[in-house]
């Protein structure tokens, strides 16, 4: 169907207020006013009452109206203003790896490097093109998700394997920063083994708050944890890293918020991370949130259904 448009709109309703003025408003004066003499008054007013009126209903219109295309404007400055700097970002984000690649290349044509210096070369050349690579992927899921092309398959899974296999996979990042990457898996007294979820989601939303604790955290640790929540299951990521003001809270699950956006900033990434998460754990029906950690750093919690794996009864596997 058609949208009513605003101005259609506003005709609509003068030609309505201003023909039943014209039809009623000598009736409407003389049920108000049987007095003749106030009637006459009333008469002799009637056009100012009909502008009044009017003049106010105009008012309230255009006024919500324009509230609603100021809202809007703001909202495209701010969107325009992101992608701006998303742009000299992803710029940024590429140009950095790729002069790695491009300067270690050259570095490793000196024939009297010795094997130690290779292969330190070489670590860094495969630590940049991961780099873009993760870069490449933030983009593609990203559009993933505005074409509605993400699909959620659940499987059982074994939430201790999940969490374990996890904690394995960022460990060796962890002591490379001295970082104490500390796992406190659901708490088997819940009997939360195996679950129904989209296992792929689960780690891609678990590993970009991971990465992100680590990143932005010096010293002190990185805790991993999950529990049952009432219908969910709740997952807890908690750094005692540099914390996030309380004002950017909510903002930074927004595509290309960075509470840093300063040119020559210190933490490398491209804004994605987040916004990702916060897609794919509501396509699962959870909810994902970020609050201050009490001793400074943050705590990022994500929810899902708890959906328990139907185990087949003694019956079934008998027969
Ligand atoms: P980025 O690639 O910049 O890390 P994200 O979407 O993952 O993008 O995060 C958005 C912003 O949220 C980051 O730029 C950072 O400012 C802030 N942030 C995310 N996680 C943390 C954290 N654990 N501690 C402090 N700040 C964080």
């Amino acid at each position: 169907m058609a949208k009513f448009r605003f101005e259609s709109g506003i005709t609509l309703v003068y030609l309505l207020v201003g023909s039943g003025w014209i039809l009623f408003s000598d009736e409407l004066t003389d049920l108000l006013a049987p007095n003749p003499e106030i009637a006459s008054h009333l008469q002799t007013y009637k056009g100012l009452f009909y502008v009044i009126i009017t003049a106010l209903l105009f008012y309230f219109f255009i006024r919500k109206h324009l509230q609603k295309l100021r809202k809007a404007e703001e909202r495209a400055l701010e969107s325009d203003k992101l992608k701006s700097g998303f742009l000299a970002n992803v710029s940024h984000e590429i140009r950095t790896p790729m002069n790695g690649v491009m300067g270690f290349a050259e570095l490793l044509k000196d024939e009297s490097l010795s094997h130690q210096e290779r292969l330190q070369f070489i670590s860094i050349i495969e630590k940049s093109g991961e780099r873009m690579l993760e870069l490449i992927n933030d983009i593609l899921n990203i559009s993933m998700v505005d074409s509605g092309q993400v699909r959620l398959k659940y499987t059982s899974v074994n939430i201790f394997e999940l969490m374990n296999s996890i904690a394995q996979l960022f460990l060796p990042s962890a002591t490379d920063k001295g970082i104490n990457l500390i796992l406190e898996a659901c708490r088997e007294s819940e009997r939360v083994e195996s679950l129904m979820m989209d296992r792929d989601k689960i780690v891609c939303v678990l590993s970009n708050l991971i990465k992100n604790a680590l990143k932005y955290t010096n010293t002190g640790y990185v805790k991993i944890s999950c529990a049952r929540d009432g219908d969910f299951v709740r997952f807890m990521v908690a750094d005692s890293g540099v914390g996030i003001p309380e004002g950017q809270l909510e903002r930074i699950f927004n595509r290309f918020v960075q509470v840093n956006m300063s040119y020559t900033k210190t933490y490398d990434g491209a804004g994605l991370g987040l916004a990702i998460a916060k897609s794919y754990v509501e396509m699962m029906g959870g909810k994902i949130w970020a609050q201050p950690n009490e001793n400074g750093g943050s705590i990022f919690n994500f929810t899902i259904p708890f959906k328990p794996v139907n185990r087949p009864k003694k019956n079934d596997s008998k027969s």
